[in-house]
């Protein structure tokens, strides 16, 4: 087992994971986007780039295209900010960007503009979001997000955790993250107490996009969550060259029910820069459900959305909500009634 993470394009050629030829015009990409591949991912990436695992983390010189609709911003977090680290859209929930941080850096990533940038949240901006949130009575839930929040130590958790118990309104707090899959070591005794806030229910959302992820020390990281008394949502990303087809989705939401984590979300890839590659059209996406749907436990579906560009909220792509008036061209109501088009880029 490798031990120590990739962080350049000179360590993925030493690792095998691209060829020499390769290296000039991936040092471009590396200076546009970060690389980071841990010790566990490296595990479990087959060769070539071909592979499921290896294609969500080896760069590709195709990060290097760029399309028209592609935004630094793609789904408008900047949009809906309070306090710096704070992106309030919804009434009842706020995401606080706690750390820019990631133990990888996924090539699709949609935030790919500003993770891996200055690290954690300084303190001033923090105690300012709580700040927000502590005169927001109508805020019940806070989402911790990133970068991911779980690359943070267990004390640095467990002192946010206490902060936001001591606001009386909060009920929930949930974790968006990839570190029991991409750094299952991390999941230890003091992680798990920095989880259990005496007051608050804790949530913890899985990013995983590929049943290859759910490695033994990956399920096992899962195991002592539910065993805390966690409960376990998964997020995932449509990905073409990853799952973007029936059956691969099928065996990576019956790997996770296993696991005993609910498939909450299958995200349209967004409209980030350099991602176009990654991405399918609604319409796949849309005949991807259909094919799940009936064929497997109702427990194991999540629900396709898509996050609209601009700050608009997700939205339920196999709803009423989103119309496509002619090839490619949707007509997609927010969660307010008010109504977007979208086009699939390249339609
Ligand atoms: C995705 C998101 C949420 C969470 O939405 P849910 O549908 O509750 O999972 C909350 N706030 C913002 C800004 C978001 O982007
Ligand atoms: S773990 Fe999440 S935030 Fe970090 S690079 Fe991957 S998709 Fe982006």
């Amino acid at each position: 087992m490798p031990t120590r993470p990739l962080t350049s394009v000179s360590a993925l050629t030493r690792a095998g994971l691209v060829p020499d030829a390769d290296a000039a015009v991936l040092e471009q990409v590396a200076s546009e986007f970060r690389i980071r591949i841990t010790p566990a991912m490296q595990a479990a990436a087959g060769p070539g780039a071909h592979d499921p695992i290896a294609a969500q983390f080896v760069p590709d010189a195709r990060e290097l295209d760029t399309r028209p609709e592609e935004l630094a911003d793609p789904i408008g977090d900047d949009a809906h900010s309070p306090t710096p680290g704070l992106t309030h859209r919804y009434p009842d929930r706020v995401i606080l960007h706690i750390t820019r941080t990631c133990e990888v850096y996924c090539r699709f990533c949609f935030r790919r503009e500003v993770v891996g940038e200055e690290g954690t949240l300084p303190e001033r901006d923090l105690a300012a979001a709580l700040d927000y949130i502590a005169r927001t009575p109508a805020i019940h839930e806070v989402i911790l997000t990133g970068g991911d929040p779980l690359v943070l130590s267990a004390r640095r958790i467990a002192s946010v955790m206490a902060r936001l118990a001591a606001i009386p309104h909060l009920d929930v707090v949930r974790i968006h993250t990839r570190i029991p899959v991409v750094a299952p070591g991390r999941i230890d005794d003091a992680m798990l107490a920095a989880l259990a806030p005496a007051r608050l229910a804790v949530w913890v959302v899985l990013h995983s996009n590929h049943a290859n992820e759910l490695t033994p020390d990956a399920c096992a990281a899962l195991a002592r969550l539910a065993g805390a008394g966690i409960p376990l949502l998964s997020q995932s990303v449509l990905l073409r060259g990853v799952n973007a087809d029936p059956d691969t989705l099928a065996d990576l939401f019956r790997a996770l029910i296993r696991n005993r984590v609910k498939p909450y979300y299958l995200h349209h890839c967004d409209l980030a820069r350099g991602t176009g590659h990654f991405r399918t059209t609604i319409a796949e996406g849309r005949a991807i459900m259909a094919a799940l749907r009936g064929r497997m436990s109702g427990t194991c579906l999540p629900t396709y959305v898509l996050d609209l560009p601009g700050g608009h909220g997700k939205v339920p792509l196999t709803s009423e909500a989103a119309r496509e008036i002619a090839p490619g061209h949707w007509r997609i109501a927010d969660w307010r009634g008010r109504i977007h088009d979208y086009r699939d880029p390249g339609a």
